[in-house]
């Protein structure tokens, strides 16, 4: 059985050469693009990371594409602000993804990658048929793009992304499984979530980190190794389901211990490939 690579993701930004540099001194061969502002999806931006990823030697696996306005990590605003959930934002924000599916097709990356938000659980919630439909659009758009569309895992139950996966009907829908998210939301243990989702997976983060211990606050990120996934059962089941994508590991911290903690999660996952 061949080999799962590693990758990191970096934010794009307005300096794409310390993005693609940093993946290289890892000496990590892929990375998953993160973009929060669509203004850096421009011309320039696809002539320079062509041109890095081929200096630098990294491939890209994904875009993540974020999008306008606030987006606030917890309960209590979260449901609120991220993803295509808020009405207030949903037409802004269909139009930043479709810009990311535009700069990865320009790129040539095969993916893109977002949180849609606290999709409703209910489906006759009248919000989940906006959210589909707003995600229809998006989708038919990366579609025409030659892109596949991933949930990143975080606000939505396992059975609330199949239920959209299966609703959408479209052949390039998938997801980016973050088994920390499942865990820091408490919304599934991520070992049996690919019960639920596992074949839909088409990108992974190994990232780590704690179950929530209030109602209002998201359970805390970890360096690798430290949470509770358990990355020796998880990473072979992965693989048994047919996984063959990147580990793009995932720290939410800057720094030298971000670095640390990135060569810590390198050495854990390098015997488990
Ligand atoms: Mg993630």
């Amino acid at each position: 059985m061949s080999k799962l690579k590693l990758g990191v993701i970096v934010g794009l930004g307005d300096n794409a050469e310390e993005a693609l540099k940093k993946v290289h001194d890892l000496a990590l061969p892929t990375c998953q693009l993160a973009c929060w502002q669509p203004m850096h999806y421009t011309r320039e931006n696809i002539r320079k990371v062509r041109m890095l990823s081929d200096r630098y030697r990294v491939g890209i696996s994904s875009i993540w594409a974020g999008y306008p306005g606030p987006a606030v990590w917890n309960f209590i605003e979260g449901p609120s602000t991220i993803g295509l959930v808020p009405r207030k934002w949903r037409k802004l924000r269909v139009q930043a993804l479709k810009q990311g599916a535009d700069f990865a097709a320009a790129l040539g990356v095969p993916t893109i990658s977002t949180h849609c938000g606290f999709i409703p659980e209910n489906p006759k919630d009248p919000v989940y048929g906006e959210v589909l439909a707003a995600l229809k659009d998006v989708v038919a758009h990366c579609r025409r793009k030659k892109i596949a569309f991933t949930f990143e895992t975080g606000q939505e139950t396992p059975v609330v992304l199949l239920r959209c996966i299966e609703d959408l009907g479209y052949d390039m829908l998938g997801i980016n499984f973050d088994p920390a998210n499942l865990i820091l939301y408490g919304k599934a243990n991520p070992v049996d979530a690919l019960d639920v989702i596992g074949k839909y997976v088409m990108g992974v983060h190994a990232k780590d980190g704690f179950y929530p211990t209030n109602g209002r606050e998201l359970g805390k990120e970890a360096a690798l190794g430290d949470g509770k996934v358990n990355f020796p059962v998880f990473i072979p089941k992965l693989k048994k389901l047919g996984y063959r994508g990147a580990l793009t590991i995932e720290r939410e911290i800057s720094g030298p211990q971000q670095i640390k903690d990135i060569d810590k999660a390198k050495r854990l996952l390098g015997p488990l490939l």
